[in-house]
């Protein structure tokens, strides 16, 4: 039995030179091990690697050097299998205009030799909310439509390993909401998802796990929990009751910033200083506190923290 759906080592990719660009170095020795049953996040800015890498991956980008396993199958040795295991939603709407959607999931279902028997184009139309449009024309499709469909395709052969490669970018709510509900149940159901995204949020509520990438390199891979706690930064939010007079005298390091509605924000680092440091010194400054709150740091403070220290 293999633990990891994915097993990466020393991945790199080269994009060769043209007239029009230099060559690109888009990943630089990549190792990342994606276990079964988890929903992971790729993290990174625009032009990170993380396309490169979702497309090797799929088998629609040749890598220069490094090893890729799939469900334990190496992707050179046993390409057949490996690509078996793996469904890739693409970050372009890259449909074929000439098919209808029931169309399409039939002939991605032949290209990945499922026999008609075993078909679920019905199934499948109706998980993505196209069986009343499965003989639409694919231009009379909106956008939000050919991503859902592009989600179909992905399942056709009833993959163990399901890639969204940025699902959501420049989609409205309704469907983003729509793809996190069929994403969790597919996970539920006991497919491995990867997704990637630059929307932080997003990775920290949907994500078990996490890597970010940047500059063709992981910065760092954690469970979503642990990289949050890694951020040393908390920040203490206080209602006065009434405008503090005069400066306040603050423990080291504390950084105070004014909120909407008169509050007070003060951000601390957890190691070196305690919320009841901070309110003491208010209760000496005479400050009456109407409400408190403390707020923990999200993804957008790993990243930031992250990828200030890597540049
Ligand atoms: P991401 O998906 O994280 O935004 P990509 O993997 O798409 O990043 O791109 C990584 C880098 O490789 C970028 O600098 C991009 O310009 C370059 N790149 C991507 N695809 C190609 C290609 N087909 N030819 C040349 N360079 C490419
Ligand atoms: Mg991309």
């Amino acid at each position: 039995m293999v633990e990891n759906a994915i097993e990466i080592t020393g991945l790199r990719k080269t994009y060769a030179a043209t007239k029009r660009s230099e060559a690109k170095e888009a990943l630089k020795g990549v190792d990342l091990a994606i276990p079964k049953g988890s929903i992971f996040g790729l993290l990174g800015p625009n032009g990170a690697g993380k396309s490169t890498m979702i497309n090797i991956l799929a088998g629609l980008v040749v890598k220069t050097a490094g090893n890729v396993k799939i469900w334990g199958f190496d992707q050179d040795v046993n390409p057949r299998q490996s690509r078996a295991a793996i469904g890739v939603m693409p970050q372009e709407l890259n449909l074929d205009p000439f098919f209808t959607p029931r169309s399409s999931l039939d002939v991605q279902a032949g290209l990945y030799g499922v026999p008609k028997s075993q078909r679920r184009t019905e199934e499948i139309l109706e998980m993505i909310g196209l069986s009343d449009k499965g003989e639409a024309y694919a231009r009379a499709l909106s956008g939000g439509m050919r991503r859902r469909l592009l989600l179909g395709k992905a399942l056709v052969h009833d993959p163990q390993i399901l890639v969204l490669d940025e699902p959501t970018a420049g989609v409205d709510i309704e469907l983003r909401q729509m793809l996190w509900r069929n994403v969790r149940k597919l996970n539920e159901q006991g497919k491995t998802i990867i997704l990637t995204t630059h929307y932080l949020e997003e990775a920290e509520e949907m994500c078990d796990e996490i890597a970010i990438i940047n500059h063709g390199e992981l910065l760092i891979r954690d469970t979503t929990r642990n990289l949050v706690s890694r951020i040393d930064s908390k920040t203490l939010v206080i209602e006065p009751v009434s405008p503090p007079a005069g400066t306040l005298s603050l423990p080291e390091g504390v950084e105070m910033e004014t909120r909407a509605g008169g509050r007070l924000a003060f951000r601390y680092a957890r190691t070196k200083v305690k919320p009841g440091d901070i309110l003491a010194k208010l209760r000496e400054a005479g400050v009456e506190i109407a409400d408190v709150s403390i707020e923990e740091p999200d993804l957008e403070d790993v990243f930031l923290d992250l990828t200030r220290s890597a540049a």
